[in-house]
């Protein structure tokens, strides 16, 4: 991969050809990086875009074709069979929320091979598409005006980021990305309190200011993670929900009301349910 020593990070993904390449996007520049942001531009107000399952649609089994991969991994590494490889996989997902988590701290597995393996090795190429109407909506939010920065926050690896973004053709319309460090030990994650902190360091947004913190923006796709963020008191928080039978299932929660308001009633001061991305511009007041 190419990425620049300089902070600024150039991406050109191997795995399009030379015409793929050519299309508007497809090339990740990051003018901020990994951050952090230059000091002098504090208390911005960014959206935050989570990635997988968000910018593009969970009926592309991404998230299923990982599964096969970390099930495979848990079965060659540790020499186990199907079902005892499936078993362990399940309760370090639930004990630890990822399944990484559980082989760095009881089997030693070192995260960035494990990230190569898994990740890195999806066919990404196979199922995500060059999405116009994503850069459309994305492009649209981006001339309003409203943002001083775009910034991606994803629990997956680095490269897995940059690949996704350029196969979408969205690469160049995002300032900078904080992404989960498999390298680090223990591994710090959303919905950890940690890895906003460490994203708000990254990015100049100072967390104990409730007004800086209330005009940032935020969507992703999992319940935890907009909880996260709307405890930690940013302003506008987007829960992304594709299927109207999981927003049914969101809906019977005890603590619905408390987090999305009353259904059916726009709350400002409540995380807002998506249910069609192609809605964010006008859902945010930017068509
Ligand atoms: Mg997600």
């Amino acid at each position: 991969m190419t990425v620049s020593n300089s902070q600024t990070v150039n991406y050109i993904n191997p795995e399009l050809t030379e015409a793929e390449n050519a299309k508007p996007g497809r090339h990740v520049n990051l003018q901020y990086g990994y951050g952090p942001i230059p000091e002098q531009l504090k208390n911005k107000r960014i959206f935050f875009f989570d990635i997988d399952n968000c910018l593009y649609p969970r009926s592309t089994r991404i998230n299923d074709m990982m599964q096969v991969k970390i099930h495979d991994y848990f079965k060659r590494n540790l020499e186990l069979n199907d079902e005892d490889a499936h078993n362990l996989h399940m309760n370090y997902y639930k004990t630890y929320g990822l399944a990484i988590e559980g082989l760095v701290r009881n089997h030693q597995v070192d995260a960035l091979d494990y990230n190569s393996k898994v990740d890195d090795a999806l066919d990404l190429h196979a199922v995500l598409r060059y999405d116009k109407p994503l850069r459309d909506t994305l492009v649209t939010i981006k001339e309003s005006h409203k943002f001083d920065f775009f910034w991606l926050i994803t629990n997956a690896y680095k490269n897995h980021a940059l690949r996704v973004v350029s196969f979408l053709g969205i690469g160049d319309l995002f300032d900078g990305l904080t992404y989960c460090d498999y390298s680090q030990y223990p591994i710090i994650c959303k919905p950890m309190k940690g890895y906003f902190y460490n994203c708000f360091d990254l990015t100049r947004i100072d967390y104990n200011d409730k007004a800086a913190m209330a005009q940032q923006y935020f969507i992703d796709d999992s319940e935890l993670n907009v909880k996260a963020a709307h405890d930690l008191g940013m302003g506008h928080v987007y829960h992304y929900v594709e299927l109207q039978s999981d927003v049914q299932k969101l809906e019977q929660k005890p603590d619905f009301e408390e987090y999305y308001g009353k259904p059916g009633i726009k709350d400002p001061s409540k995380i807002t349910i998506v249910t069609n991305f192609a809605d964010l511009p006008k859902i945010i007041g930017c068509s």
